[in-house]
């Protein structure tokens, strides 16, 4: 059994920098508290405890001195009410994000309503819509959300699509609302990190040497999951978090298996889960 990776897969820039971030604040001896988890990967959270820097739901629940923001980024609002609680704050906030924030309210500006494309729940998109004033925004991500607005009621819209998504998938969603009003535009905020992993992804999954598929990362991962999916389009793929996932079943027969991993997820864990596989079938990886 032989393993080949995808040509993109694993840490993209901006969680590679927050992960960078919190272990040198940990490492000169930073106290702190991480507002969600630093990046959606169970291992990562986990590493950071061992490194002292918890993992905290709500600003009022930090009792160190300094509040961790994500790579997903925050409201702007909870920067002042960190202050007002007398936190230090360490942002390590994707400059992608970052830009999103910027554009979204330059959009607001010139009187555009906002429409966001993605998960409610998903932090990214809270920090973008948290602070806004509701009648100047939607969240949508199906199809029968979008027929059930009245979009034309608003003259001018930008929509901004969460960056980790497949656009692909919520074409029919972003269709109608274009159908339903003169003056729609998109804004390109799709990350380009999450697209490379996607693209390889596919290339992996139409590979005919290529048997069945395991991809990585973690629980609540958005970007892995849809890996995950676009990889199962064409082949068998499994979901794992770790090696310790594997199910030697999965690979009766099999004599390559192709391996990719969500942009949270840290290169150690993608080459213990090749290990494994490995141990499993007396693998030759095949990657250079
Ligand atoms: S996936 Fe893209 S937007 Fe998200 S943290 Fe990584 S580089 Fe930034």
């Amino acid at each position: 059994m032989k393993v080949k990776r995808a040509a993109k897969y694993g840490f993209c820039s901006g969680v590679r920098i927050a992960d960078l971030k919190v272990k040198r604040f940990a490492a000169g001896g930073g106290r702190g508290a991480i507002l969600g988890q630093v990046v959606h990967n169970e291992r990562v959270v986990q590493e950071m405890e061992n490194l002292g820097v918890r993992t905290v739901e709500e600003i009022a629940a930090v009792a160190e001195p300094t509040i961790v923001f994500s790579a997903h980024g925050v409201p702007p609002s909870f920067h002042s009410t960190a202050k007002t609680q007398g936190l230090q704050v360490l942002d390590t906030t994707c400059k992608f994000v970052y830009d999103i924030h910027r554009e979204s309210k330059d959009a607001l500006g010139d009187d555009y309503h906002l429409v966001f494309i993605g998960d409610p729940r998903h932090r990214e998109v809270i920090g973008y819509t948290n602070d806004l004033d509701p009648s100047k925004y939607h969240i949508v991500s199906r199809i029968d959300e979008a027929q059930s607005i009245d979009w034309k009621q608003y003259p001018k819209i930008k929509i901004f699509y969460q960056t980790t998504l497949n656009a692909e998938e919520f074409e029919d969603v972003v269709k109608v609302i274009e159908g339903r009003t003169d003056t729609v535009e998109r804004a390109d905020t799709i990350c380009y990190a999450t697209k490379e992993n996607q693209d390889a992804a596919r290339v992996l999954a139409l590979d005919p040497e290529v048997d069945v598929i395991v991809v990585i990362g973690g629980k609540k991962s958005a970007n892995t999951k849809h890996l995950w999916e676009i990889c199962r389009e064409s082949k068998r793929a499994y979901l794992v978090q770790g090696g310790d996932d594997l199910d030697e079943t999965w690979f009766t027969g099999a004599d390559v298996v192709g391996l990719t991993a969500g942009s949270s997820t840290p290169d150690y864990v993608i080459d213990e889960v090749e290990a494994r596989l490995a141990a499993m079938g007396s693998a030759v990886p095949a990657h250079p």
